[in-house]
């Protein structure tokens, strides 16, 4: 396989500032459908100096910023351009007052764990989604009730300059599923939220009874991305998708949840042209017995 344009800039960016670097690195390990072939090329900055050099070279490097893969279909084929992880060095959650500030590479769960342990109320609906803070701030991730807008007072990213940026809440475009970032080439670098004295005691109750509703009503027990469509305005994806009798409908090993109508599956070797032909089964079916448009939540790569 010949070396693209880009490979040799990549190269020598991380011998300079010696990135970690890796080639052919199989998706599937790090996403939870666990579908995807290989990156051709994955880095895992570990500083702000190192994610700033690459981010200055956006332009011309095909960069794609991955979380923890939570909401994601790969190709089979893979990813023919350089995924940018971010190291553990991204994870640090600090608390200032009523803040709290955490790296984007930082585990939603984590910090919704470490609020409650500090007495810091708001981010209890947060609790149980598997993703990253980085990928929560992008997707205005959200869940019974509560979503990022509701808590996050600004957001850092890093620009093609690789200049360092702080966004305020309101100017982020938090909408359903939906941030500034979506669609955009910035990487979050870290974001701030603003919580409420709380009881621990309580805050740790809440977020036991939604997970206990997660564990209840959504098939964990299997890969996959959550719910897979966005909700349409005035009917719920799950409900019209069990209406239309498409509940456990299968192509190949993807699958439709027969637990949540909402969640397509891997039930074992799903590949991504499976789940793709099962989304374009759901949609078509969907729209022809009820006349909605179901769009796709989950965010396509490669
Ligand atoms: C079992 C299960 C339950 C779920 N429940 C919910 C739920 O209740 N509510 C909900 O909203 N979602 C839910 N999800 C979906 C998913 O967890 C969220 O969308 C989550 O916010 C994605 O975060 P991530 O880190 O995994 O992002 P990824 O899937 O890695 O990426 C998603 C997008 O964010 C971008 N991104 C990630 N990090 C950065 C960064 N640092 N800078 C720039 N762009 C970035 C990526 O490029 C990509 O476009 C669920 C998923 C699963 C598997």
């Amino acid at each position: 396989m010949q070396n693209p344009q880009w490979m040799e800039k990549i190269q020598s960016l991380c011998r300079e500032w010696e990135i970690p670097f890796a080639q052919q690195v199989p998706l599937r390990d790090y996403t939870t459908f666990q579908i995807g072939g290989p990156a051709r090329v994955m880095v895992t900055p570990s500083s702000e100096e190192q994610l700033a050099a690459i981010c200055r070279e956006r332009d011309s490097l095909p960069l794609f910023f991955l979380g923890r893969g939570s909401n994601l279909l790969v190709s089979d084929a893979g990813y023919d351009g350089i995924v940018v992880v971010l190291g553990k060095e991204f994870a640090r959650i600090r608390q200032e007052e009523n803040l709290l500030v955490c790296e984007a590479g930082a585990s939603l769960n984590r910090v919704c764990r470490t609020a409650r342990d500090l007495g810091l109320s708001g981010l209890e609906f947060a609790f149980g989604i598997p993703g990253t803070v980085g990928g929560a701030v992008y997707m205005n991730a959200g869940a019974y009730g509560g979503e990022m807008k509701d808590v996050l007072l600004w957001a850092e990213h890093l620009d093609h300059k690789g200049n360092l940026c702080r966004v305020p809440a309101e100017e982020l475009d938090l909408s359903y599923r939906h941030s500034r970032y979506s669609g955009s080439r910035d990487c979050i670098v870290r974001a701030a939220f603003r919580l409420t004295p709380g009881d621990s005691v309580a805050i740790s109750a809440r977020m036991e009874e939604l997970m206990a509703r997660r564990r209840e009503k959504q098939p964990l027990e299997y890969p996959s991305a959550g719910s897979t469509f966005k909700r349409p305005e005035g009917a719920f994806a799950a409900a019209l998708i069990e209406q239309c009798g498409l509940k456990g409908v299968s192509v190949g090993d993807a699958a439709v949840s027969e637990k949540h109508s909402g969640f397509l599956i891997n039930r074992g070797n799903a590949t991504c042209a499976d789940m793709e032909a099962l989304i374009a089964r759901v949609q078509q079916v969907v729209a022809e017995q009820t006349g909605y448009r179901l769009e796709t939540e989950v965010q396509r790569l490669g």
